[in-house]
């Protein structure tokens, strides 16, 4: 089953330097979630597990149809996961026994493609890699050249995240390249802190508001064109900075945001501990509760802890957060949302959120408490954050839903408080 094609494709290095770990993975991506098989696998897969009944009754263990009235051509059934919470089609050494016996053509293209997620920007393909697949996070968050573009032409499955059509794009997704571009080489820029290109990013997003949204019918060309060229001019970019970059206050509305975040996702052990040990609620009420602590005592904490971590480590914390960041834009395409402010809000709110979550990690407390420097714990200890959330938010559309909508609600247009969130 080949219906590969040939096709220009722009990726960046790190993921050109992907390759599955396999059983030597920490983790593996069969856990825990519900993994859609689109009609013509299925089909393809029932006919290779035909062959006695063995494979029959393997097939029958580990496939189930989707109820008849929500069966779709794209999720015709599902892989049913075993006592583990894993999918029942990985053997007792963690590998895939489809891929296995059958090669990774008859796997269904979320297995064949993870964690690779392909776009189609109305000229070429991009593939950017899903940061809940923690050896994509440790290549793309800790190597310095992890942006470098691969450029060249490759088999492409067509199947895609998001889809620009190359002859009647809207306005809004025909700028996609430009307004990206422009946004990657500022969050590139060696000469600015990563603090003063996030200002610049959000006062570019704030000033676009009025000609380029969803709706926008009259060509915004000319008028981003004049909104880069004036966020691109140095004195300007003083007075924006003269302008913002100075504490905003509004930390205990931040706290309270961060908070509710988490508490969304306190199904998942690692953010129930977090605010266990900040905030002293005992979420999933198993624990004795320790002493409830106010917004403004977390926050000086977490301060308290980001001065010395930072004294030590500033390059290399910077690194993987404009790493991250450089990674949101090119793989959340903001036409998905309604102008390019919500959008930003999204990104500031999860930038705050994966601040507080890397600073307050327990290796982290621990490195601030010696006074030697041991990257490889740093490292490790990112690598473990950003996986961790990716995991649990990206392949969750019902918790992403709920979060977008508290991001949006506490958020709304509020500067002082996405300023907040970027300087966090
Ligand atoms: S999470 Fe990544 S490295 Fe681990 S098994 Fe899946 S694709 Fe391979």
């Amino acid at each position: 089953m080949d219906n590969s094609e040939k096709s220009a494709l722009i990726t960046p290095a790190y993921l050109e330097r992907f390759h599955c770990l396999a059983d030597q993975c920490e983790d593996h991506c069969c856990h825990g979630w519900r993994i859609n098989v689109d009609k013509q696998h299925y089909q393809r897969l029932k006919y290779l597990y035909s062959a006695d009944q063995n494979a029959e009754k393997t097939f029958n263990r580990c496939v189930a149809l989707v109820e008849q009235a929500k069966r779709t051509v794209d999720c015709y059934a599902t892989f049913n996961l075993n006592a583990h919470n894993e999918c029942s089609f990985l053997d007792a050494q963690g590998l895939c026994f489809i891929q296995k016996q059958h090669g990774a053509d008859c796997l269904p293209d979320g297995c064949r493609l993870y964690p690779r997620k392909q776009f189609y920007n109305g000229g070429r393909v991009e593939m950017y890699g899903a940061l809940s697949c923690p050896e994509i996070a440790r290549l793309c968050l800790l190597a310095e050249d992890a942006f470098d573009p691969v450029e060249k032409n490759a088999a492409i499955s067509p199947q895609y995240v998001e889809y620009i059509p190359p002859n009647d794009a809207s306005y809004y997704q025909k700028y996609n390249v430009e307004v990206r571009s422009w946004m990657i080489a500022l969050l590139e820029k060696p000469t600015l802190s990563l603090s003063e290109r996030l200002i610049l990013c959000l006062y570019f997003a704030q000033g676009s508001v009025g000609f380029f949204h969803k709706t926008t019918v009259e060509d915004p060309g000319q008028s981003l064109q004049n909104l880069i060229e004036t966020l691109n001019q140095p004195d300007k970019q003083q007075d924006i900075f003269n302008q913002f970059n100075a504490p905003m206050g509004r930390h205990v509305e931040l706290m309270d945001l961060l908070l509710k975040l988490l508490s969304l996702m306190a199904a998942k052990p690692f953010a129930a501990d977090i605010i266990h040990s900040c905030f002293g609620v005992d979420i999933r009420g198993r624990r004795e509760i320790t002493t409830m602590r106010s917004p403004q005592t977390v926050y000086q904490l977490y301060q308290e802890n980001v001065k010395t971590i930072t004294s030590r480590y500033d390059k290399r914390i910077t690194l993987f957060f404009t790493h991250y960041a450089m990674n949101f834009w090119l793989s959340n395409w903001f036409c998905r949302s309604d102008n390019l402010f919500i959008h930003f809000s999204r990104f500031a709110a999860e930038m705050a959120l994966l601040k507080f979550m890397f600073f307050q990690h327990k290796d982290i407390i621990v490195l601030a408490g010696h006074n030697d420097i041991d990257e490889n714990k740093l490292d490790k200890a990112a690598v473990e954050v950003f996986y961790r959330y990716s995991r649990t938010v990206e392949h969750d559309s019902v918790l992403r839903a709920k979060m977008d909508v508290l991001i949006q609600e506490m958020l709304n247009e509020d500067l002082p408080l996405l300023l907040a969130c970027i300087q966090f």
